[in-house]
């Protein structure tokens, strides 16, 4: 008979534990056929083996003649004690009662030199019960042979499953509830299931697909994933914009977006004030929004782009228009300066989605003020340089310089008066 238990060796000699606490054991009570004596008679000898997993073979007791005592006043509890004459040890047993009362009925009908069924184990080659394996947190697939035809194990918390090819990311990934590490880089996919959004994930590698080709960013909007997501991947996808809704994940601390067809970043990224690293290397930006500033990253790596010089026609159109005339600020859009410009706490409860859109990710003028572009016109590419102070790590190709679009709110602002300025000197 054999019982999974938790047991504590005591040794009544020294009183020291030889497991310092209970351990997860197998104990197996059963006869040892010994070989045959120089009469030819075989002799049985009962036999109890401890397994731990410290000692994998097992430690054996003599039974007969061999017990010192038995302790069972708790058994109902689950708890007992047997003691051995050789070695002097005591083995503290905790255990489902019902399966620690049948191996102590054992061991009495053993004792009695009895034969009962549950002694008809053959003790001298018995194991361990397996035990219960620890549950599964992390799994790698690098070959399609490696992918689980059973599914995944519920309990993953990190999945990686690269460079096998694999065009769509089946459903039930999106239903590990546990998983926050997701790495499905170098695939084909070219779409990612809305329902990945309700994943609580922390890091996600989607590098080395095709997400460009249908530029499908439903998923991004899943509100567990605004919530955790600190890390993502999206570099070498064919991208040809920057997904707007990428701007939602506040969390965000590092963003790649490297190999990249991207020609311009939004101003709405000054959302993303969590950002610390952002690589958007190898694309073909042709210059920053000037919301750059308003960032606090660390490292900005924007080698490999395809910058141009200063925009003179902007600038000519921009004087020009705004010295033409001024039309006023509308009543909604002072609102949002004001919360903006007091930095007054704002939720999604007590402001419109709309006012809180525009607070986060409307563009702003150099000199601060909250700004909305109707029209791109409003929008004046390439005509300062930043400044870049908040950056620590700037990696660029320095053969180009780095011009920054702006948008200035009118024309009594002191933007406009030095832009005036500007172009005044390069014209003359
Ligand atoms: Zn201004």
């Amino acid at each position: 008979m054999k019982i999974l238990c938790e047991v504590q060796v005591l040794n009544r000699t020294t009183q020291a534990n030889r497991t310092p606490r209970p351990v997860k054991s197998t104990l197996a009570i059963g006869y040892k056929q010994s070989a045959r004596d120089s009469n030819g008679n075989t002799k049985k000898e009962l036999e109890m083996v401890l397994f731990t997993p410290q000692v994998k073979a097992g430690t054996r007791y003599k039974v007969r003649d061999n017990i010192h005592c038995v302790h069972t006043k708790f058994v109902l509890d689950g708890k007992a004690t047997i003691g051995f004459k050789q070695p002097a040890e005591n083995l503290l047993i905790k255990c489902d009662p019902i399966q620690l009362k049948g191996f102590l009925q054992t061991l009495k009908l053993g004792m009695e030199g009895k034969d009962a069924i549950n002694l008809r184990l053959n003790i001298a080659n018995t194991t361990a019960i397996p035990q219960k394996s620890q549950p599964q947190l992390r799994m790698t697939i690098n070959k399609r042979s490696e992918y689980p035809i059973k599914g995944f194990p519920r309990t993953l918390k990190s999945l990686t499953i690269r460079n096998i090819q694999l065009v769509k990311l089946s459903f039930e990934i999106c239903t590990l509830r546990n998983l926050t590490t997701l790495d499905v880089s170098g695939n084909k996919l070219t779409k990612i299931p809305t329902e990945l959004g309700r994943l609580p994930l922390t890091t996600l590698h989607l590098s080395d697909n095709a997400l460009g080709e249908l530029n499908d960013w439903c998923w991004l909007r899943g509100s567990k994933l605004r919530e955790s997501l600190v890390e993502l991947d999206l570099s070498d996808n064919g991208l040809s914009y920057f997904p707007p809704a990428l701007v939602r994940l506040e969390r965000l601390v590092t963003l790649n977006l490297n190999h990249n067809n991207l020609s311009h970043l939004p101003f709405a990224i000054r959302r993303l004030q969590k950002l610390r690293s952002l690589h958007v290397s190898s694309n073909k930006l042709e210059s920053l929004p000037a919301a750059i500033e308003d960032l606090h990253i660390d490292l900005l790596d924007v080698w490999g782009n395809c910058f141009k010089g200063f925009n003179m026609e902007a600038a000519r159109t921009q004087v020009q228009r705004l010295a033409a005339g001024h039309t006023p600020a509308p009543l909604w859009l002072q609102a949002a300066r004001i919360v903006a410009s007091h930095k007054l706490p704002f939720s999604e409860s007590t402001l419109p989605a709309i006012l809180i859109e525009l607070i986060s990710e409307a563009p702003k003028c150099l000199c601060g003020k909250l700004c909305y572009a109707l029209e791109s016109r409003d929008l004046l590419k390439r005509v300062t340089q930043p400044k870049f102070t908040n950056i620590k790590n700037l990696t660029y190709s320095r053969e180009h310089q780095i011009y920054s679009d702006i948008i200035i709110c009118g024309s009594n602002c002191c933007a406009y008066q030095q832009l005036k300025g500007l172009f005044n000197i390069l014209i003359s």
